[in-house]
């Protein structure tokens, strides 16, 4: 178990902007969530919900372009309905890589910074270990339809809602609900794999993210199903546990800093050894380290070729 959950990390980690992988071995697979909705998983992509019924079908990411054609013969294992709505979570790649094969038939949907970032590309990163770049989409694979707070998609008798949080994972995460079936799709503010990618080079921020899962926590019903950007289905204790370590490594980085304590400092004193077994091939404990203590400091370090 371990070793296959250390390898799917690794492998999110340099697949994260679609970099050299071969998606023909790429499996799907599709689980029935709750109610109208479905998840669709494949190594490496983030994960997507689907809302299945009558009035069609609406995705919440698209994992990767290469994939298109599995994700719509997986869809296709549960109805004959068409895609008719992509909503993008964030703009990285392996959540919007599929955009512009599902923009022939399909409608995109994201918050504005998503377009923005997709538009022009840029770079992602921690703002030291961790960093990618990302060439600008093409005009196609931008959403057409953009919300600056929240918007809502009517179908199936489901009233999902995109609802903007900004500076969590990225600045233009939406986490996605599906009230009727009981079901919310976090993207990226909420993952398994460990400790988190906060994209600081695209405006994420830790405390943003606690901000984001803070808000979202009481809106949620005690059963409620959580699809997290990557990783198994999880329920409400899940996100509890995660949200307490964040909250708890943020501060104990606050704590260095008040103790005037550099990132070096900080790293040999091993400030975060207690959660370290949330340590990661993706985000280890010394690459989460320099994460929030950018984000406190507001300090993006010096690149440092990550791979
Ligand atoms: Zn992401």
């Amino acid at each position: 178990m371990r070793v296959h959950v250390l390898l799917v990390v690794a492998m999110s980690a340099t697949l994260a902007f679609g970099q050299e992988q071969d998606f023909s071995k790429v499996e799907l697979k599709v689980t029935h969530v709750a109610g109208t909705v479905y998840m669709l998983e494949a190594t490496g992509a983030g994960n997507i919900a689907a809302s299945v019924g009558d009035d069609g079908i609406v995705i919440v990411d698209d994992q990767y372009a290469p994939l298109a054609e599995k994700i719509r013969a997986a869809l296709k294992s549960v109805s004959d309905k068409p895609v008719r709505f992509v909503i993008n979570t964030h703009w990285h790649g392996d959540h919007t890589g599929g955009n512009l094969p599902f923009s022939t038939t399909s409608t995109i949907i994201a918050q504005e910074n998503v377009r923005r970032r997709l538009q022009t590309g840029g770079a992602a990163g921690n703002g030291a270990s961790v960093h990618f770049d990302a060439p600008a989409s093409p005009k196609d694979a931008l959403p057409i339809i953009t919300f600056e707070h929240d918007v809502s998609v009517h179908l199936n008798g489901e009233d999902v809602r995109a609802l903007h949080f900004p500076h969590g994972h990225t600045d233009g995460d939406s986490i996605i609900f599906f009230p009727k079936s009981g079901v919310v799709h976090m993207g990226d503010d909420f993952v398994t794999y460990g400790f988190p990618f906060i994209d600081i080079e695209s405006g994420g921020s830790a405390r943003g993210m606690i901000a984001a899962i803070e808000n979202v926590l009481p809106k949620l019903p005690p059963d409620v199903k959580v699809i997290p950007g990557h990783g198994p289905v999880s329920n409400l204790d899940d996100v509890r546990r995660f949200v307490t370590m964040l909250k708890e490594t943020n501060a104990a980085v606050e704590a260095a800093l008040k103790q005037g304590k550099s990132l070096d400092q900080m790293k040999q004193a091993k400030v975060l050894d207690r959660w370290k077994k949330w340590s990661g091939d993706f985000i280890s404990t010394d690459a989460f380290l320099e994460t929030l203590y950018n984000d406190q400091t507001g300090h993006k370090g010096d690149f440092i070729k990550h791979n």
